[in-house]
């Protein structure tokens, strides 16, 4: 009898599988669909940007109408500092990312860059002033040269070979017989997390943008390979402005600033020396994280 139903349960998980497959697309259409919401305003000129600075003044917005996100969010990034955005879960800290890159518009309030309102610009040289290194990064079926030059269209073998560089994936390129050529992606090298991370961050630096978004990982342990590529990620970000959407405060305490955010309000701001000498919300956070930590590595012993 189990015999014959082995089969069925290939065909449950075969089922799954293509179900699980139908669910990823329909979320890329609906990620697809988000900046059509947005249009430019007739005649919008383009971002021009001298000293690149964010600022979010008094910015109200939910996605639904009945449930308001972010409620009156005012901050500001002067030009060349790091700033990070760190609290609770579901507190917004996506949601400022997704309203910088204007796939949604506020309900009232304004976002500016270098003193020009996000919304009155063209979206093309808006996006093309934003970098961002996500979590998980997507690598085309192409060439490890290819995959790091997408991030700017007229880039040379000498643009991409530096960015690398900067990315310390030339430790990794160095081994491949075939080099920058090697093919990467489903049919060809596996890269693995840290190694595809990398390659996202060298397309950054290709398309070297004046302002970096960085979506830091979620997961709550230290590994080797995250804290080197913190620590890259960090090097990269100290000439530009910068803003860390951070889980794990221990990357980000040596930012310029931390805003505190807590349901769609800025519970509190200042360095991290200050933040821990307030005994708020941040002290409470850092403390938890640290017993936390403390768990793990007696867990590890
Ligand atoms: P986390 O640390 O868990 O990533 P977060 O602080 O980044 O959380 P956001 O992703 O900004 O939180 O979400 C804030 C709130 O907005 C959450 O309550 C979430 O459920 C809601 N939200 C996010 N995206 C959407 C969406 N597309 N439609 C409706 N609600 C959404």
């Amino acid at each position: 009898l189990a015999q014959l139903f082995r089969p069925l349960d290939m065909l449950g998980m075969v089922y799954r599988t293509i179900r699980q497959g139908l669910i990823d697309m329909a979320e890329m259409f609906r990620l697809l669909d988000e900046p059509q919401e947005v249009a430019d305003v007739p005649g919008a000129p383009a971002l021009v940007i001298k000293r690149p600075s964010v600022v979010f003044d008094n910015v109200l917005f939910g996605y639904e109408k009945d449930r308001t996100i972010l409620k009156g969010l005012s901050f500001e990034v002067p030009a060349g500092q790091n700033i990070a955005i760190v609290g609770p879960s579901g507190a917004g800290k996506s949601t400022i990312a997704r309203l910088l890159f204007r796939f949604y518009d506020p309900w009232s309030g304004r976002i500016l860059i270098d003193g020009q309102d996000i919304a009155q610009v063209t979206q093309t040289s808006l996006r093309a002033a934003l970098g961002i290194v996500p979590q998980d990064s997507v690598l085309f079926n192409e060439t490890i040269g290819y995959n790091i030059a997408y991030g700017r269209g007229d880039a040379t073998q000498a643009d991409v070979e530096a960015a690398a560089k900067g990315a310390a994936l030339m430790p990794l390129i160095e081994r491949l017989p075939q080099g920058f050529q090697t093919e990467v992606g489903e049919r060809g090298l596996k890269l693995s997390g840290g190694e595809k991370q990398r390659v996202a961050i060298a397309r950054t630096l290709v398309k070297n943008p004046p302002i970096l978004l960085l979506d830091e990982a979620t997961s709550a342990l230290d590994t080797r390979t995250e804290q080197d590529i913190l620590a890259t990620l960090h090097r990269v970000s100290e000439d530009r402005t910068s803003l860390s959407i951070a889980h794990r405060l221990s990357t980000i305490a040596d930012s310029d600033k931390i805003l505190v955010l807590q349901d769609g309000q800025l519970a509190e701001s200042g360095s991290h020396l200050e933040l821990l000498r307030r005994d708020g919300l941040y002290a409470e956070m850092w403390a938890r994280q640290a017993a936390e930590q403390e768990e793990f590595e007696e867990a590890a012993e």
